[in-house]
């Protein structure tokens, strides 16, 4: 079963043992100083789950100690990423928890007021805020632009997120709640000095902010037994409805990517071997079925060309062809770019041309030029990480799945074993 398309969530040995409106991790963090209680995020290792994988402990840190009267903290729910649905199922399942997240985190950076930015297609989230903030009796309301509260007690409020991807970047959002167009802004500053409303800000993923309520609830010790040294804890990832068993699981670091598909997901429905997988999404590399038995951690998956980003895992089977997966992520990104940086607009659909062209049958220099695209603009650089997003999926797919790639341009088609 799942709410309004929001896929079933599995917990594991975090969010499972959790009782998710007592509210006991909150209660913990105003037991300790701001000092202890920073050190506590830094001791548990937690990286932020929206991606990027920013130590949380730097970035309430240099929040904390940015010099205002009055801070924020923004809990980002747009969860953009296609195929994503941990942060709507986290927010479904266990909103106590994230509601105690972003107070603790209120709380070590001394923020007056916690907004939380949940996508607009889930209006169900916003309800699951409201009761997990009336169970703690924490007042709760909608944001606005015009309101500058000078409350010095912790206030929630809640605003929508627009459904494009563009809007789920932190400095998008920002511009969007101080009463701008949802576009990225050039850093510096960084919304941690210079944020929302030009004031202090920590941008939390929804799960980052659940995770850190777990934390406080049970101790860096007992979350760091989990996982592996440099990446402790667990994950959620979700896994597509390509597989038997589709949904959000929660699980630990370490564990081999290839034992963590079939024990959660199963085999694929069309009965086919796999062939490849994107462990994060349109922006992460593609992994060969020989890669799989890599550790589910940060580090590994980077050595193998790839990242973990939001761990939306896409599964691709025998009788796929790459190239076919790979103009799905060009034309996205060409897409999905906001078109504030030339070279970002010429690279992205530059790619998705060049992809085109080859799919149709080319000169096989083209399949060159792919690469060539993506470190030229690497090279540029663009306001928002956008544009460095189609460089792993692109090499990936030249450096280990060419012959996909050569046979289109060749023939113009996929190669029979892979034209499903
Ligand atoms: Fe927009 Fe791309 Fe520039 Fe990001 S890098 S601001 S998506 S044009």
């Amino acid at each position: 079963m799942s709410v309004q398309g929001i896929p079933r969530m599995y917990p594991g040995p975090v969010f499972g043992r959790a009782d998710t409106l007592s509210y006991a991790g909150w209660e913990a963090a105003q037991t300790l100083s701001v000092e202890d209680g920073l050190e506590w995020v830094e001791r548990a290792g937690l990286q932020g789950r929206g991606g990027a994988g920013f130590p949380t402990a730097k970035k309430l840190r240099l929040a904390a100690e940015a010099p205002a009267t009055r801070k924020y903290i923004v809990i980002n729910g747009a969860e953009d990423e296609p195929g994503s649905g941990k942060d709507h199922a986290l927010l479904e399942q266990c909103p106590g928890l994230v509601v105690e997240g972003a107070l603790i985190a209120s709380l070590l950076v001394g923020a007056q007021e916690v907004i939380f930015y949940l996508s607009e297609l889930y209006p169900s989230s916003s309800a699951r805020v409201r009761e997990a903030a009336a169970a703690g009796d924490i007042p709760c309301a909608a944001w606005s632009a015009t309101h500058d509260s000078t409350s010095q007690s912790t206030e929630l409020r809640i605003a929508g997120a627009p459904s494009t991807y563009i809007s789920g970047e932190d400095t998008a959002a920002l511009a969007l709640l101080s009463g701008g167009r949802a576009l990225p802004t050039e850093r510096p500053p960084y919304p941690v000095t210079e944020g929302l409303m030009r004031r202090p800000t920590a941008v939390l993923n929804v799960e980052t902010a659940a995770t850190l309520a777990v934390i406080f609830r049970e101790g860096p010790a007992w979350y760091c037994d989990l996982g592996t040294s440099s990446s402790p804890g667990t994950l959620l990832c979700t896994l597509g409805d390509e597989l038997e068993r589709p949904g959000v699981y929660e699980v630990e670091f370490g564990r081999s990517i290839r034992e963590m598909l079939f024990s959660c997901g199963g085999q694929l429905r069309s009965g086919q071997a796999i062939r490849a997988v994107l462990p994060g999404g349109p922006s992460s590399g593609f992994l060969t079925a020989d890669e799989l038995d890599a550790p589910l951690d940060h580090a590994s998956v980077r050595g193998l060309g790839s990242a973990l980003g939001c761990a939306v895992f896409g599964v691709i089977g025998e009788d796929e062809c790459v190239l076919e997966r790979l103009l799905d992520i060009c034309e996205f990104f060409a897409q999905e770019q906001c078109g504030q940086c030339p070279p970002c607009r010429m690279e992205t659909n530059m790619l998705a041309k060049l992809v085109g062209q080859i799919r149709g049958g080319a000169p096989s220099i083209l399949i060159d030029k792919l690469s060539e695209v993506v470190e030229f603009a690497n090279g540029q650089g663009g306001i928002c990480s956008l544009i460095g997003m189609p460089r792993l999926p692109v090499s990936s797919a030249v450096q280990k799945f060419r012959p996909d790639l050569e046979h289109h341009a060749l023939h113009g088609a996929c190669a029979p074993s892979h034209a499903r």
